[in-house]
């Protein structure tokens, strides 16, 4: 394996320890609350109906919604904004960044695109080779272009 891609590896291993540690944390105080409090503490059967029915209702949207954000695979952008195999030729071997640009103006052309970098040019991801629509960034944690992208939660 080339050492990039034990790089990699470790880092997608490691990714995984902030989760592990709220899926303790979380473990942890449904004990603290089913078994100490609702079972050994509260003693009347009707308040312990009550504290666990709507312990549970909060407990089982909340783990549905941890379990969808990990699970899910953020968005990318779709194929309209890869540029077409030959003008990423020609925007590769061009040098000048203002004729990247006209390249960049006439694939996108028919994009619909309002955002624009701080000199006016348009978004480019050289990494993932795509014009990036608005709100899109590229994710250095997850190396891809990401939609409506905000940061990257290690959590
Ligand atoms: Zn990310
Ligand atoms: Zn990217």
């Amino acid at each position: 394996m080339a050492p990039s891609h034990v790089l990699r590896c470790c880092q997608r291993g490691l990714a995984w320890i902030p989760v592990i540690f709220i899926a303790l944390v979380v473990c942890w105080s449904y004990y603290a609350y089913v078994v100490e409090l609702c079972v050994f503490t509260v003693l009347s059967t009707t308040e312990q109906l009550v504290y666990l029915t709507f312990f549970h209702l909060s407990f089982i949207m909340f783990v549905w919604s941890y379990w969808k954000t990990i699970f899910t695979n953020p968005a990318n952008p779709s194929k309209e904004f890869c540029l077409p195999k030959a003008e990423k030729e020609r925007y590769e071997k061009e040098e000048r960044p203002e004729s990247q640009q006209e390249i960049l103006w006439r694939a996108a052309s028919n994009l619909p695109l309002y955002t624009r970098t701080g000199s006016g040019a348009i978004r480019y991801c050289d990494r993932c080779q795509v014009i990036k629509p608005d709100r899109c960034h590229h994710c250095s944690a997850c190396d891809t272009c990401v939609l409506k992208m905000d940061h990257h939660c290690p959590w």
